[in-house]
């Protein structure tokens, strides 16, 4: 029998295969005789592994590794989130860099992929102090590898804007200079961006506006599931709830699924899990726990927003929502894909939808290398012009090309990454 493959290789496995599957459909073989340009955006420019030693509180020491993958730079400096879990290896890393070089061409933004992790041991709980250790010790494997004109490191999984601050602090002692724009995602108050935190969450539900107009949908009185309560799906649910009426019914993470069919009041659970933490989700009191299994719940929209390969493909049978929002990166396995595709359920996918947060990275390095600062209502109002580009810009490929929104979002993507590959030569 064949050995059973780890998530992570399922995951690089279907990022390659999406990716090679599209290169057929643009003929880049013909148009670019020789080139082997797709191999050239598949094999990583560089893989970067390093161990951390890393002090606990009480003295003794972890021991753990570190990576990350520099995907591509053809269309402007590596960009990408550094996640901490105990799931992430070097496949996954890979699959995640990937998918950054293909979204910062999807948005447009002039900047390349890369993605960073830790793996961090199962169950363990770091410290404040302990947190901070393991930033710190992460820059210092990289201290020649990343900054702005190289490559720039956001937050992901388990990391957030004061895990920012720590590496951007590293950095600057390093460098002997306060290089703000080496690291986006960062607090406010160290040349952070107005509306980075909300950005990837906000713009998944701009996406979904913009489908909706083109489409001839009423998002009013829609219902939607959300899988993680993290960063991106609090803000998602938020938006959707106060700005497009739609009512969340059901949201999960780690520890199980709540419920409540009138709608689950979002700001208040935003609040309770501000102060209860994730392990606090069940006992929010405004709903119900329940066995379901979030992603074959009676809604009209469902919304992965927690790790890749969630969505399985024995469960798309079972799916009652008619629209899939990839919050989170990779959510459907590239099996549950097809056969989503084929029961008709639309996917607006991942590397589209989540680009929110990417696009005002670049706008937080925009403004850091220009010492300038741009209103909420500005960074929000240019991410929805982006946000609506881009889907306009991929339905008229879905149309062309008569393709899923996903191989279209590919295909304008890797046209892109193709040519400037072609106009810099042979790297
Ligand atoms: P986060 O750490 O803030 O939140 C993750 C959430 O997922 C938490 O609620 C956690 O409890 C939940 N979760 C973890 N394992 C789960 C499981 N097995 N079942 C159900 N829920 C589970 O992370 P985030 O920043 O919100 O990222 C979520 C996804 O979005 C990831 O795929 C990430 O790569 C992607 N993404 C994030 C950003 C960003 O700006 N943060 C940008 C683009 C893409």
């Amino acid at each position: 029998m064949a050995p059973e493959l780890k998530p992570g290789k399922i995951f690089l496995n279907s990022v390659n295969t999406m990716l090679t599957q599209t290169a057929e459909l643009l003929d880049l073989d013909t148009r670019f005789p020789q080139q082997h340009l797709l191999e050239r955006i598949i094999i990583p420019d560089r893989i970067i592994s390093f161990r951390i030693s890393l002090q606990r509180d009480d003295g003794s020491i972890d021991v753990l590794t570190a990576y990350r993958v520099q995907n591509n730079n053809f269309r402007g400096p590596y960009k990408g989130g550094i996640r901490w879990h105990s799931s992430v290896d070097l496949d996954e890393v890979r699959a995640l860099a990937a998918l950054m070089t293909v979204k910062t061409a999807v948005v447009g933004v002039p900047l390349g992929g890369s993605k960073g992790g830790v793996v961090l041991p199962q169950g363990t709980r770091y410290s404040k102090p302990e947190r901070e250790r393991l930033a710190r010790k992460y820059v210092n494997g990289l201290v020649n590898d990343v900054g702005p004109k190289k490559d720039i490191p956001a937050p992901d999984v388990n990391t957030n804007s004061q895990v920012m601050a720590w590496m951007a602090d590293q950095y600057s002692r390093f460098t002997g200079e306060t290089i703000t724009a080496a690291f986006t995602g960062k607090p406010l108050i160290m040349g952070g961006s107005q509306g980075r935190t909300e950005a990837t969450g906000f713009g998944s539900i701009m996406v979904l506006k913009r489908h909706a107009i083109k489409n001839d949908i009423e998002l009013r009185g829609k219902t939607m599931a959300v899988q993680g309560f993290g960063n991106v799906g609090s803000h998602a649910a938020l938006k959707a709830t106060r700005d497009e009426g739609i009512k969340v019914t059901h949201v999960s993470n780690e520890t199980g699924c709540i419920t409540n069919p009138e709608g689950l009041d979002i700001p208040k659970l935003i609040e309770w899990i501000t102060k209860e933490g994730q392990k606090g989700l069940l006992s929010f009191p405004g709903g119900k726990v329940t066995p379901d299994n979030i992603f074959t719940v009676d809604v009209d929209i469902l919304l992965p927003a927690a790790l890749e390969n969630s969505v399985k493909a024995e469960y798309v049978k079972d799916i009652k929502a008619s629209l899939i929002l990839e919050g989170a990166n990779g959510p459907l396995t590239s099996e549950a894909d097809e056969l989503a595709n084929k029961a008709g359920i639309t996917v607006l996918p991942d590397v589209l939808v989540n680009a929110g947060g990417v696009t005002v990275s670049y706008f937080e390095m925009v403004q850091n290398e220009n010492q300038d600062r741009w209103s909420l209502q500005y960074v929000l109002e240019r991410l929805q012009g982006i946000m609506f580009d881009a889907y306009d810009r991929i339905y008229d490929n879905a149309k062309k090309y008569k393709c899923s929104l996903r191989k279209a979002a590919i295909l304008s993507a890797l046209n892109d990454i193709a040519v400037a590959c072609d106009m810099r030569g042979v790297q």
